[in-house]
């Protein structure tokens, strides 16, 4: 073992998409056949050569590798661990080739499955784990990557997910009963870096800040107790993000690892763990003192406290960010465009890492250099206004009639058939909506031209859904970019980046908007899309709403007021929004929140409040409108089993909700909290482009009439139809309509 110390400054890991996101061309390239194999590897080789040069210059004296991947992180531990699933291995494919097949499927064998990492909106790929797994070490790529900086002069820390995430990411039979195999596996790998001259590697282990059994924690320490008495093997750094280690600190600071990394913003209670830990054994606290995942500029002189706290604790400290930096876009200064005001506010990627150095720097020869922290919000970004309406509101503002009363009003005034069909929101977006959109952007189509442009295709989708036979309509959101953007964009209080992108899930990036300052509507932002396409028809058009909860989710959100007040800004203006819609003939109108769970806390304790203030923002949010006008929500993109009673508080008139894959399991549920309003458990999975059989939907459908009455089930997709082409989806709306009306007629 070496006896390098850690170094002062580090970060958990960085954006690897590149500032232009060339990664994402070029894998999209390698997909499509324009580009081969070689030619992708280079395109990888200059982008991980950059960041690391990057974070030299910036003097970062510790600087992470093995971070940049093709798809996801965890498939490259996966990959690392030998953990192919067989159905991809038999395919026989080159290495590179089967690594896609994994992420993205191919015709006879569909893809991992994609779940969020933690409550962030990155996308990791789920091991397959079973008690047959046979794990390999593997660690060309890690060594690979070692190598590669070692000739640019750098000398840096392999990252792996630590073995024990690994498996309590994984699904299968009881993949954690196979973290003793694992670790020997890690074992290997560690000794194949010590060999190749590592000093230190550092091994992630952030399902920790969520709660554990004792079994698990138990499995914490064997493993790091297993892997720490290795004869030969790099310093090990163990890294947690996201909130707080709790219990599992004391744990591994009786393990012979030599480094801790603590989020030290999202985990408010690891400074206190940590002073009641006592001993700290000589090891190394890597403090994560700069926001990953946030964009806001770091206050370095409050971090510089929290640092010199940790400072007297441990006889090792060095600055970190609180997580991988692939949850902010890479670089600030080429936003020319967002106001001075917002500009001085902000640090992306880049700027985070001359936080983190500063940082490291003043707790060794002290704070004397530090800059002052932002001056306090402008006036201008505050509105009085909607200051006032949120501090009048009263419990009734959240609060509509009884639902038996506004369930017999609305029938009266819709008259919907028994299992009514619907769709969730949007229909697929064409090549020449697409076109348009660019068009528009480049300015060779004016504003009246591309909304020429939609109004037809709204008048086409209203057209279809009537010659389909669906029962309630929607005009199909040709008009919306991105379902948050779009509002981001037409409300005060936000703005909208040039380059500001973040990965979501392998070459999809996501360009979130910033809040920062209070929230309001400038005018209706819906209203004219939804009232056109209620003109061209007499079945009722559903008008549909991002909710609050959603758009604080997929936005970095200030962090200068507290959450539940800015969603409540936002409820406000969509409240407004559900009444003019309301005004304009609109008799439905449907406010999705299918991030609702993505950002519950990952510890129990924590769940409660964000539920109530989340349920209270909805609440807000669609309690505008009268009994005869239907309040739709949906949901999808998780298991819904811990928010299940949170769904029912939602008081929404009906919920659509993902289920095709969990074979309706989610209306039992439903039902054991008492749930009793409109329920429409998807029926065909729009993940993919399969089109049911009719025995299929009508087994689906049947299993829901057992579970709820007739009169509450609606007949509706999984998700919106966006991604979907118009082939699959016209077959699959047909079904649909042919299926209900089957069973209707039973
Ligand atoms: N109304 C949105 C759509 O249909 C809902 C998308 C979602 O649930 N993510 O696209
Ligand atoms: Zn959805």
């Amino acid at each position: 073992m070496s006896s390098t110390a850690f170094g002062q400054s580090t970060v958990l890991g960085y954006p690897r998409i590149g500032a232009n996101r060339e990664l994402k061309k070029a894998v999209e390239s390698y997909w499509a056949g324009r580009i081969d194999a070689t030619a992708l590897h280079s395109v990888g080789r200059e982008l991980r050569a950059g960041v690391w040069q990057q974070l030299r210059d910036a003097r970062l004296d510790a600087i992470p590798s093995n971070t940049f991947s093709y798809y996801d992180h965890v498939l490259d531990t996966a990959v690392a661990v030998g953990a192919v699933p067989e159905r991809f291995a038999r395919l026989g494919l080159p290495e590179l080739d089967t690594y896609f097949a994994m992420a993205r499927g191919v015709d006879a064998e569909p893809a991992l499955e994609l779940t969020k990492w933690f409550a962030t909106n990155y996308h990791y790929l789920v091991p397959e784990i079973d008690p047959g797994t046979v794990f390999v070490a593997n660690p060309a790529k890690a060594l690979g990557e070692y190598a590669e900086a070692l000739e640019l002069g750098i000398s840096t820390r392999p990252v792996l997910v630590g073995p024990a995430t690994f498996l309590l990411l994984a699904k299968g039979a009881d993949p954690f009963a196979r973290l003793d195999d694992l670790v020997e596996i890690y074992a290997t790998i560690l000794a194949d870096l010590a060999a190749a001259g590592v000093e230190w590697v550092q091994l992630d282990e952030p399902a920790y800040v969520a709660d554990r059994s004792p079994d698990e924690i138990d499995g914490l320490h064997r493993a790091y107790i297993r892997l720490g008495e290795l004869a030969h093997r790099p310093r090990i750094f163990v890294a947690t993000c996201f909130g707080d280690l709790g219990p599992a600190l004391p744990v591994l600071l009786k393990t012979p690892v030599e480094a801790i990394g603590l989020d030290l913003v999202a985990g408010t209670g690891n400074l206190r763990e940590l002073a009641a830990a006592g001993p700290l054994n000589g090891k190394t606290i890597v403090a994560g003192l700069v926001d990953g995942h946030n964009i806001w500029r770091t206050d370095l002189r409050a971090a510089a406290v929290d640092g010199a706290t940790v400072t007297a604790l441990a006889d090792h400290v060095a600055v970190s960010t609180s997580c991988s930096l692939l949850h902010v876009p890479v670089d600030l200064s080429v936003e020319t465009r967002l106001a001075p005001e917002l500009h001085d506010r902000l640090a992306f990627a880049r700027q985070k890492v001359d936080e983190v150095v500063l940082l490291g720097r003043a707790l060794r020869d002290g704070t004397a250099h530090l800059p002052a922290p932002p001056a306090s919000t402008p006036e201008a970004w505050h509105n009085a206004g909607v200051r006032d309406r949120l501090a009048g509101l009263t419990p009734a503002g959240r609060r509509r009639g009884d639902y038996e009363t506004r369930a017999a009003a609305q029938q009266a005034r819709l008259n919907l058939p028994e299992l009514p069909t619907t769709t969730i929101g949007s229909f697929p977006q064409t090549g020449e909506l697409r076109k348009a959109r660019a068009e528009l952007r480049a300015g060779s189509l004016d504003a009246d031209g591309y909304d020429a442009r939609m109004r037809a295709e709204v008048e086409r989708v209203i057209r279809l859904q009537e010659e389909i036979g669906l029962d309630v309509l929607v005009h199909g959101e040709p008009e919306r970019n991105d379902m948050v953007q779009y509002f981001g964009e037409r409300l005060d209080g936000f703005a909208a980046t040039d380059h500001g992108w973040v990965q979501s899930y392998g070459s999809r990036c996501v360009r979130p908007p910033v809040i920062y300052g209070d929230v309001a509507r400038k005018a209706p932002m819906t209203v004219a899309w939804s009232a056109y396409a209620q003109s061209l028809t007499d079945k009722p058009v559903k008008g549909m709403l991002t909710g609050p909860v959603t758009i604080l989710a997929w936005s970095f959100v200030r962090t200068d007021q507290p959450l539940p007040v800015t969603a409540d800004q936002v409820a406000l203006a969509l409240r407004d929004e559900t009444v003019d819609l309301e005004r304009a003939g609109i008799r439905v109108i449907q406010v999705d929140e299918p991030a609702l769970r993505e950002t519950l806390p990952l510890r129990r304790a924590g769940q409660r409040a964000y539920l109530d203030w989340a349920v209270g923002a909805f609440r807000l949010a669609t309690s505008g409108v009268a009994d005869d006008t239907q309040i739709h929500t949906h949901l999808c993109y998780s298991e819904f089993g811990e928010v299940i009673t949170a769904i029912d508080d939602l008081d929404a008139d009906v919920t659509s909700i993902e289920a095709s894959r969990s074979k309706m399991e989610i209306l039992g549920d439903l039902a054991a909290v008492g749930y009793r309003r409109g329920v429409g458990p998807g029926v065909w999975d729009i993940h993919s482009p399969r089109v049911p059989s009719h025995g299929e939907v009508v087994s689906a459908l049947t299993r829901a009439v057992a579970a709820v009455p007739a009169r509450r089930l609606w007949v509706n997709p999984d998700c919106g139809l966006k991604t979907r082409a118009y082939p699959e989806t016209e077959a699959s709306l047909r079904l649909l309509v042919a299926a209900a009306a089957e069973i209707r007629g039973h």
